[in-house]
């Protein structure tokens, strides 16, 4: 369907992949597009990411958002119309999602609420197996002894099952905000650098203008994309309290001491989790010839971080601490599952950057409950890479009037669905009973 033309001005504050999206879809839409970034694209986690995309998730609107996503990733380079030395690799390796169940009788008797707890998270996976193919996923649910003859390094004897999904993969972070913004400049996007929001001024429920270090910028419609700070950023603009928790998150790399498997194998490797549940969640995928390895321990939400903390790794963290630090706690747990793997080689790097998390796991998108000319496009927890491209279309709809009852109709070819905008609402009721329960 063809998309109509708008007029109006915005300005996006934020230069992560979510605002380089946005960007592009609004410029393309006929929108004067201004993004506001206060040091420099990239500044944020989009730059600090395990990058993984993947529609497998317990909540239905997520679902149907990732297959746009995925089906738009796959189609980058075209729709950004990318110069031809870019487009020599892919944004995207669909390289799949499998995520391991714990079988419940591998755990001792005397654990009867753990092994509770592996009945429970086997039995949702399979419901959400369910869901997720009744709105087009091609997802399937695998027994021990098929994951094992499928992928030969993951052995079958914890193993209740597994679901596995082909076209989940992962992404090349620094090409969506590098290629994003290119393509948005194309369309005549204006990118601000060094530009930071500290105010703004309100008239009627609204905002007149933003005030920055470099001066006031007005505009029609402010878009709040600046993720991480976008709780501490919301008040000072006149918006309403966000819950956007900012949380730790490492990840670690391994290098093998010599090749495990055949290279191509390797490079094949899909997103595996070791394990659903508490203490459970340890995740990999091949990074060229080493491991990315990563785990969303417990740890409390850090408000007051600054700009440098983003790479800040406390001692317990480092890889190179000893054996008492948190990437072999990873190793510990990917070694129930693949001693192969876990013993191939030692960790050599060990990264970090904050989650923006919020209650219920799932993201900001909509409007503002005190100005009606403010939208947000935050709290995206580990999945703000691969939400991109379906944030960047809501926020479309919400701003160009697309939205009929709190419904955005998707385009072909997914135009068979909907998306409930009142999931993602940020004045939504956060109760546990709509959590998404695929969190990593
Ligand atoms: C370790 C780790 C692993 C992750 N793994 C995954 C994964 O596997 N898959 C996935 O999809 N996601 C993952 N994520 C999450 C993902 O990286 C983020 O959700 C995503 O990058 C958010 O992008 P963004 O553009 O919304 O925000 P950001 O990239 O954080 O950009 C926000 C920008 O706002 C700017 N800004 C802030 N305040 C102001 C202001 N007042 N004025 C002007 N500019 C301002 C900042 O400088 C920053 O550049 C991971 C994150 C981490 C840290």
């Amino acid at each position: 369907m063809a998309r109509s033309s708008s007029t109006g001005r915005v300005v996006i504050i934020g230069g992560g992949a979510t605002s380089a999206l946005i960007a592009v879809r609004l410029a393309e839409r006929g929108f004067h597009v201004t993004v506001l970034e206060k040091a420099q694209p990239g500044n944020g986690s989009s730059s600090r990411s395990a990058a993984g995309i993947r529609a497998q998730f317990s909540t239905e609107e997520t679902v149907v958002g990732m297959q746009y996503s995925e089906w738009w990733y796959s189609h980058f380079h075209d729709l950004l119309r990318s110069p031809a030395d870019v487009r020599q690799q892919a944004v995207m390796r669909q390289n799949g999602y499998l995520f391991l169940y714990e079988d419940p009788d591998v755990i001792p008797a005397w654990q009867p609420r753990r092994r509770q707890e592996l009945a429970r998270v086997w039995q949702h996976a399979q419901a959400a197996a369910t869901m997720q193919q009744r709105v087009g996923l091609p997802v399937e649910v695998l027994s021990p002894q098929h994951v094992h003859e499928r992928w030969p390094h993951l052995l079958p004897d914890r193993l209740t099952g597994a679901t596995w999904c082909p076209t989940d993969g992962f992404l090349i972070p620094h090409m969506i905000y590098s290629e994003g913004f290119r393509r948005a400049k194309e369309l005549g996007v204006e990118v601000q650098q060094h530009t930071e929001v500290i105010g703004a001024v309100l008239h009627a429920d609204r905002i007149h203008a933003l005030v920055t270090n470099k001066g006031t910028f007005e505009a029609d419609w402010f878009i709040n994309a600046t993720n991480i700070w976008a709780a501490r950023l919301s008040p000072r603009i006149g918006g309403m309290t966000l819950p956007v928790s900012p949380l730790k998150r490492y990840l670690y790399f391994l290098k093998p001491a010599q090749p495990v498997m055949e290279a191509a194998d390797w490079q094949q490797l899909p997103m595996t989790i070791y394990g659903v549940g508490s203490h459970r969640g340890a995740h990999s995928r091949p990074e060229q010839e080493l491991l990315l390895l990563a785990w969303a321990h417990e740890t409390e939400p850090e408000t007051r971080f600054n700009d440098d903390d983003q790479d800040r790794i406390d001692p317990p963290f480092r890889h190179d601490n000893g054996i008492d630090n948190y990437g072999y706690a990873i190793l510990a747990q990917v070694d129930e599952f693949s001693p192969l793997l876990a013993n191939a080689g030692g960790l050599v790097a060990t990264t970090t950057g904050f989650y923006g998390a919020t209650p219920d796991a799932n993201p900001l998108i909509g409007r503002d409950a005190c100005q009606q000319n403010l939208v947000h496009a935050a709290g995206f927890s580990g999945h703000g890479l691969m939400h991109a491209p379906i944030t960047a279309l809501l926020v479309e709809a919400i701003l160009s009037g697309d939205v009929d009852s709190g419904h955005v109709r998707m385009p072909a070819p997914f135009d068979y669905a909907t998306i409930d905008l009142h999931t993602f609402d940020p004045g939504r009721a956060f109760d546990s009973s709509s959590k998404e329960q695929l969190v990593l």
